[in-house]
């Protein structure tokens, strides 16, 4: 990263609101479930699946966590009546993972029921560090209990994937495999972008080695080339894993994948609090990054 991207990343806090609203627009659906419905029904035109995902994170008040967990048996209901192709992803800090461990797996829990009683799917999105071994805790007990419309992520950056992936394989566990989007210390992830794609690959074979599905998220080309390789190598068929991608980021990657013959699932995120979401986002991306930052500077704010 050059060092103009370095100093537009770390001074992004600074940026307003309504300019990172602006420069975020491709990243989110709407703020309605009524957006994210139309941007899905238009994905699911194209032959591409999706997971849909309320934003909102990091929550610290029970009624705030309540509330958005009572949102997802709405969104669940939307997507049988509109015949979406879609299941949906689920952040732990959003149903109270940092207020109380046993909370959040209860909410967790009445999501998952609900998503069996509609037969559809709940991804539990991973988080930073800290949440690393609560969530796989959370998603062990679920398995535990008999629900198999369950599925977990694990971050080629973290150091500690592949025991994870050892153990979780044992279980059959439906994987999504990405890089991991949270700043880690060296301690514990590796840092540079040879050593986490190696990972990536090394667990991605681990979870094809059992027979377990991944869902294999990135945008990155190499990837994406390495483990349409590794598929065709080991005659799998479109029903045993799938590609996945974020709304907003690469479609002319999307394109190339579908024509490859792999099916491919969008992450479209909808709701008002969009902010941390759009900022991870932004860093991973400076070029836009520093447009928000120079229309900040001219400006060109409206
Ligand atoms: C479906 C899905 C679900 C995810 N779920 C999680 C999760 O639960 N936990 C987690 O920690 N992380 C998650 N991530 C994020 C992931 O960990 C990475 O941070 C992110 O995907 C970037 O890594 P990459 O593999 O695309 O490779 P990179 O090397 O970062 O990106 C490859 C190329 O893609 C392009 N690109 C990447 N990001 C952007 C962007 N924002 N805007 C425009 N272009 C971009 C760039 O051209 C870049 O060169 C998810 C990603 C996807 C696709």
């Amino acid at each position: 990263m050059s060092l103009l991207n370095k100093l537009i990343v770390t001074t992004l806090p600074l940026v307003p609101k309504p300019i990172v609203g602006k420069f975020s627009k491709r990243y989110i659906a709407g703020i309605t479930l009524a957006q994210a419905v139309r941007v899905i029904k238009d994905l699911n035109g194209k032959g591409m699946m999706a997971t849909l995902d309320i934003l909102g994170e990091d929550v610290f008040e029970r009624p705030a966590a309540e509330a958005l967990r009572a949102e997802w048996p709405r969104v669940l209901d939307a997507i049988r009546s509109q015949e979406l192709d879609s299941n949906i992803s689920i952040k732990p800090s959003q149903l109270g993972l940092r207020i109380d461990k046993e909370f959040c797996y209860r909410n967790f829990k009445s999501i998952v029921e609900e998503a069996a009683a509609r037969k559809n799917f709940v991804r539990i999105d991973m988080e930073d560090s800290t949440t690393t071994t609560d969530t796989l805790a959370i998603f062990r007990r679920l398995r535990a209990e008999g629900f198999t419309n369950v599925g977990v992520v694990l971050q080629a950056s973290m150091r500690r994937s592949e025991e994870d992936v050892q153990s979780l394989v044992k279980e059959k566990a439906n994987f999504r495999l990405c890089k991991g989007i949270y700043v880690e210390p060296a301690a514990i992830a590796f840092q540079g972008k040879e050593e986490v794609r190696n990972n990536f690959m090394l667990l991605l074979q681990l979870m094809l080695d059992q027979g377990s599905y991944v869902g294999i998220a990135t945008h990155d080309e190499w990837l994406v080339d390495q483990a349409s390789s590794l598929i065709q190598k080991r005659g799998l068929t479109p029903e045993q894993y799938e590609f996945q991608m974020l709304l907003g980021v690469r479609e002319g990657l999307r394109d190339s994948i579908q024509k490859g013959g792999h099916r491919l699932r969008v992450y479209v995120p909808y709701g008002d609090q969009w902010y941390a979401y759009s900022v991870r986002r932004l860093k991973e991306n400076p070029q836009i990054a520093g447009y928000a930052f120079k229309a900040l500077f001219s400006g060109n704010h409206h």
